[in-house]
């Protein structure tokens, strides 16, 4: 019955324009999505990343479509700054685990572990395979062999790097051209590479390092572009349908897969590269580097269950940038509570396909297949919970029905939160972003400026928590 099922529309970075999803086996979808480095906590700006990975998963089941998911865990220290062009610099796992005192297998599985578990919190389902990249060394030195026996890699003293202008297609992704990503690179005075647009596949171990693995090339290491060609190639096979990370993914990382992918088998391997834009806070993009960070343990003791920020994330398409407030917090708040309350009917089993549910339903389904316009699938459930037509029970099924997409826990009762005093929110949120940074006297007024107004704040391991003092 694949032919019924309905047309779904998905943006494609690789072609700039929204196209009709036409999956490689009808009516299954198979799926990648870059997964968290794990040697530090994820921050929600990640974590709307991996939402919208979760949206297109329910999406395309919700519409009748069987989905593969690989996401993976990348447990092999990738340095984002290093990855096309140094040798140098620590190896942020290794670095994690020495200021830890652990080594970095115990590093990856508790950040992998916190990772997981803040996924679970904001009701992201479980990918069907979450590859270790440590599992799969042997695939991603076959494949950089691959790539030297067709003319696409060099070896320089144990290191491998990927002859960039041998890739007739090299730039196709981010639209740049391999001069500009030459002038982009910072000049390394050790870099032994014939061009500084060529990337490592495979690096060299030096003696202090502690990952390593033994290759045709000595001892090394792999570089972070080669986990993911080498992980989704084997979970997912030689082509498949869609290839999802955050913006900042599309160069180097997804073109230098595709280069490596493509240059190992000759054809395209994904059909439709997506990607999401970021989450910011004060515009600025969250990121652990800038010091802006806030995590879901962070969200309760700034007055908000987690499902509030996945309500928020839902507010705006996942290709428009979004910026984390007390505001839009508290907006999401209540529109999530709204819903709650409109759904808190009796349950009473309901044929969908009926009118008037079916024209709800279909306006909903035809959101979400337009590129994930979440947007407007909430104004759908909202309408619902306002619509004069339908029963409390047709409300409360109709929008159970929606929450297999919105993830939202509508059929919760909505709860009576003890409310916040005016301002609190925002100056528990820049206590966490303070926190975060590690500016503690910074926190230490914040947390006066609460005590001021009646909130006091205590810190445990899983965030700020406040008691409201009447
Ligand atoms: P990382 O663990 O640093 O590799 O990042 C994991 C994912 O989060 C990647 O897909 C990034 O593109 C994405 N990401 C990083 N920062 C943000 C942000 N501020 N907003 C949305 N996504 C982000
Ligand atoms: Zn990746």
């Amino acid at each position: 019955m694949t032919d019924s099922l309905p047309q779904v529309r998905l943006h494609n970075s690789l072609t700039r324009r929204a196209e009709p999803l036409e999956p490689i086996e009808p009516g299954l979808v198979t799926i990648y999505t870059c997964g968290s480095t794990v040697y530090k906590y994820a921050h929600i700006g990640n974590l709307r990343t991996y939402l919208f990975g979760d949206l297109l998963h329910r999406t395309l089941e919700y519409l009748g479509y069987e989905v593969r998911y690989v996401k993976n865990i990348t447990d092999v220290g990738h340095m984002r700054n290093d990855d096309h062009d140094s040798l140098a610099g620590a190896d942020k796992m290794e670095l994690a685990a020495e200021t830890e005192g652990k080594s970095p297998s115990e590093i990856a599985d508790f950040y992998t572990r916190a990772w997981l578990e803040d996924e679970a919190r904001l009701n992201i389902l479980p990918a069907d395979v979450m590859p270790k990249a440590s599992d799969h060394i042997g695939e991603m030195i076959s494949l950089t062999e691959r790539l030297i026996e067709n003319g696409l890699a060099y070896e320089v003293d144990g290191t491998i790097y990927y002859d960039v202008s041998a890739f007739p297609g090299y730039g196709q992704l981010s639209g740049q051209k391999v001069e500009e990503t030459r002038e982009g690179h910072r000049v390394e005075v050790e870099s032994d590479k014939r061009d500084p647009a060529d990337f490592a596949l495979w690096k060299h171990a030096h003696e202090h390092r502690l990952m390593r693995w033994p290759s045709p090339w000595g001892d090394g290491f792999p570089g972070w572009h080669i986990e993911c060609s080498a992980m989704s190639l084997k979970h997912l096979g030689e082509r498949f349908d869609v290839h999802t990370g955050g913006i900042d993914l599309k160069f180097p990382h997804h073109e230098d897969e595709i280069a490596q992918s493509e240059g190992a088998l000759g054809h395209r391997v994904v059909n439709v590269w997506m990607h999401g834009e970021f989450l910011t806070m004060a515009d600025a993009k969250m990121a652990k580097s800038a010091g802006n960070i806030i995590r879901v343990a962070d969200l309760p003791g700034l007055g908000h269950e987690p499902l509030v920020f996945r309500y928020l994330a839902l507010t705006a398409h996942y290709r428009s940038k979004l910026d984390f407030t007390a505001d839009a917090m508290h907006a999401a708040s209540s529109g999530l509570a709204r819903l709650r309350r409109a759904a808190s009917g009796p349950d009473t089993a309901v044929d969908l396909a009926e009118a008037p549910m079916a024209r709800y339903r279909a306006r909903f389904a035809d959101a979400v297949a337009d590129d994930l316009a979440t947007p407007k699938a909430l104004a759908t459930a909202h309408e619902v919970a306002s619509a004069s037509d339908l029963t409390d029970v047709q409300r409360r099924a109709l929008l159970l029905d929606f929450d297999r997409v919105l993830g939202l826990d509508l059929g919760v009762p909505p709860q009576v939160a003890a409310p916040l005093p005016e301002g609190a929110a925002e100056l528990l949120e820049r206590r966490a972003a303070a926190r975060a940074a590690r500016d503690y006297a910074a926190s230490d007024a914040l947390r006066d400026e609460l005590a001021a107004i009646g909130v006091e704040v205590r810190d445990s391991p899983s965030g700020q928590e406040t008691l409201v003092k009447r």
